[in-house]
């Protein structure tokens, strides 16, 4: 029987253990003293005694055993029995025998047994009372308690961690989510906004029928938008009617100095041909070194520009010109974006040029004699209103000369009418190279022209038809030889107060010189 000391030693020692472990290795330690077994086995059940929970084992308790223990357990009445035939379906191996449960339960919520050898062969009695000199059932279910709330504590950090891990999978998801949405989001305003730029650009270059505006407008809107220093738009002029210099240029600046007059130098034309050969938009950083054409690098550097962006204007695989953008401060590198937008600006500029020249052509060929290249009759009566109603609000004098070739039915006659076209074309050149800016020369009907010399007084006039009478004489015509015309003239204010009557007049002297022998000059009279 153990002193007093001995069991205060041995319940200390159980209640300073909350280790199930560690409490489990004191119980069988203390089963071992009480009993003198050198094999014990702990077990403790669920609440409902179905499943093991759990089972600690001092000593060499075969496994066999146990499964078969476990498997036959039922809890009896006694909390302390021997385990024989009448309560085990088994056979105890020799070396257990006497083999004795106890069951310890505390509040319904522990449910543990003890299994050992009765080695000291000791009544079940007086084995219950020394078992109940220690705390065993309290310090077991505070163990058992703290090992149920160690392992509800690891189930549930395990499901936290679980849904920590499943909060992130989702947070990233929604993250990607968000970005793709974004992107998405950003790639369609990007998409919009171009769209609406193309369309707001091209419609109000192409509301333009006036040419210059087209190209003025061109450059400011593209210049603006791609916040550039420069937007040139060079033209190759020499494809143009009636141009007379070789290369037109447009210019948007914004900081920055004008270099639009360098493009009509030897290198400027140079360049601007060689820019007009290129098949797709060429983007230029400085210093230029990488160039794979035929831009000549000395005239880049010249123009004073960081980076740069040329494209071509084409129309059915015709070079109408180029777009040339600058920056003067960035060598900045053009996205694809900007090059695709550009070059989208460049195709509706392209077809606004070509309706802004087709409309210009239209309206020259409606003002213009096709046979002679002078004005016809219609801008004739035109000009000659607008410039009657000016001379006499200025009160500045206005010649009228009017021509009639003389016998041209002869010469169409003898020579065929294709001379008489030669000879009519011939009058219109000497007019057109005798009259002044402010002149104008008509070709008033088949063989009748006319010369309006506005701020021109009647002496001028007389002298000017007189030059012209001569210089038609000069002509030198295949066939005929010779032709001559005869010349009336009328002046405002002297012979009339109106356009018609002015007209009128310089037709009477017309006839005047007909009829006193041709090829001479006649003044209305008054
Ligand atoms: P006059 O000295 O009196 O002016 O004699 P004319 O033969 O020039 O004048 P007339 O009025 O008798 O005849 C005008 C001629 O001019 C008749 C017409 O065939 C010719 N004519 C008019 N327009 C053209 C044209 O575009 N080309 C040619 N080749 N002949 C034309
Ligand atoms: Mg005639």
């Amino acid at each position: 029987m153990p002193d007093k000391n001995e069991i205060l030693e041995d319940t200390v020692n159980l209640y300073s253990q909350i280790d199930l472990t560690k409490v489990s290795e004191a119980a069988c330690n203390l089963t071992k003293a009480i009993t003198g077994s050198q094999q014990v086995a702990l077990f403790y059940w669920d609440n409902d005694l179905e499943v093991l929970a759990n089972h600690y084992v001092s000593g060499s308790v075969p496994k066999q055993f146990i499964d078969k223990f476990v498997e036959e357990f039922e809890n009896q009445q006694d909390p302390l029995y021997k385990i024989d035939k009448g309560n085990f379906n088994c056979d105890i191996p020799k070396e257990w025998q006497p083999l004795y449960c106890y069951e310890i339960s505390e509040n319904n919520e522990l449910n543990a047994c003890l299994l050992f050898k009765n080695e000291k062969n000791l009544d079940a009695k007086d084995l219950l009372a020394k078992f109940r000199q220690y705390p065993l059932s309290t310090v077991l279910n505070r163990a058992w308690n703290y090992h149920e709330l160690q392992q509800e504590n690891q189930r549930l950090r395990s499901s936290y961690e679980d849904m920590e891990d499943k909060t992130r999978m989702l947070e990233d998801q929604t993250r990607k989510l968000i970005q793709d949405l974004t992107t998405r989001d950003v790639i369609r305003t990007k998409h919009v906004e171009r769209e609406r730029l193309i369309y707001s650009i091209s419609n109000v270059v192409r509301s333009y029928v006036d040419i210059q505006k087209v190209l003025e407008t061109t450059v400011e809107k593209i210049g603006s938008t791609f916040t550039v220093n420069r937007c040139l738009l060079i033209r190759n002029a020499a494809r143009l009617p009636e141009s007379d210099q070789l290369i037109e240029v447009y210019e948007y600046i914004d900081n920055a100095n004008s270099i639009k007059d360098m493009f009509n130098s030897e290198a400027g034309i140079e360049f601007s041909h060689a820019a007009f050969g290129l098949a797709r938009t060429e983007d230029l950083i400085e210093p230029f070194l990488d160039l794979n054409h035929n831009l000549n690098r000395d005239f880049l550097i010249d123009l004073d520009l960081r980076s740069g962006l040329i494209v071509p204007l084409m129309l059915r695989e015709h070079t109408l010109g180029v777009l040339f953008l600058h920056d003067c401060a960035l060598a900045r590198q053009w996205s694809i974006d900007d090059i695709s937008l550009v070059g989208s600006l460049a195709d509706q500029v392209s077809v606004a040029i070509e309706n802004a020249e087709l409309h210009l052509e239209q309206e020259r060929q409606a003002i213009t004699d096709g046979l002679t290249g002078i004005a016809n009759r219609r801008s004739f009566n035109k000009t000659l209103a607008r410039e009657f109603e000016r001379a006499k609000r200025y009160d500045q004098p206005l010649s009228l000369i009017i021509l009639d070739l003389d016998y041209l039915k002869v010469v169409n006659d003898s020579f065929g009418h294709q001379i008489g076209d030669e000879a009519i074309k011939a009058i219109g050149q000497v007019l057109k190279q005798s009259s002044r800016a402010i002149d104008l020369a008509a070709r008033y009907g088949g063989e009748e022209f006319c010369l309006l010399l506005p701020n021109t007084d009647l002496p001028m006039a007389e002298q000017l038809a007189e030059r012209l009478r001569t210089r038609i004489n000069d002509i030198h015509i295949e066939g005929p030889g010779h032709i001559s015309a005869s010349l009336g003239i009328a002046t405002y204010p002297a012979h009339a107060e109106d356009a018609e009557t002015l007209f009128r007049s310089a037709d009477s002297a017309l006839y005047e010189a007909k009829q006193s022998g041709r090829n001479r000059v006649k003044t209305a009279t008054t």
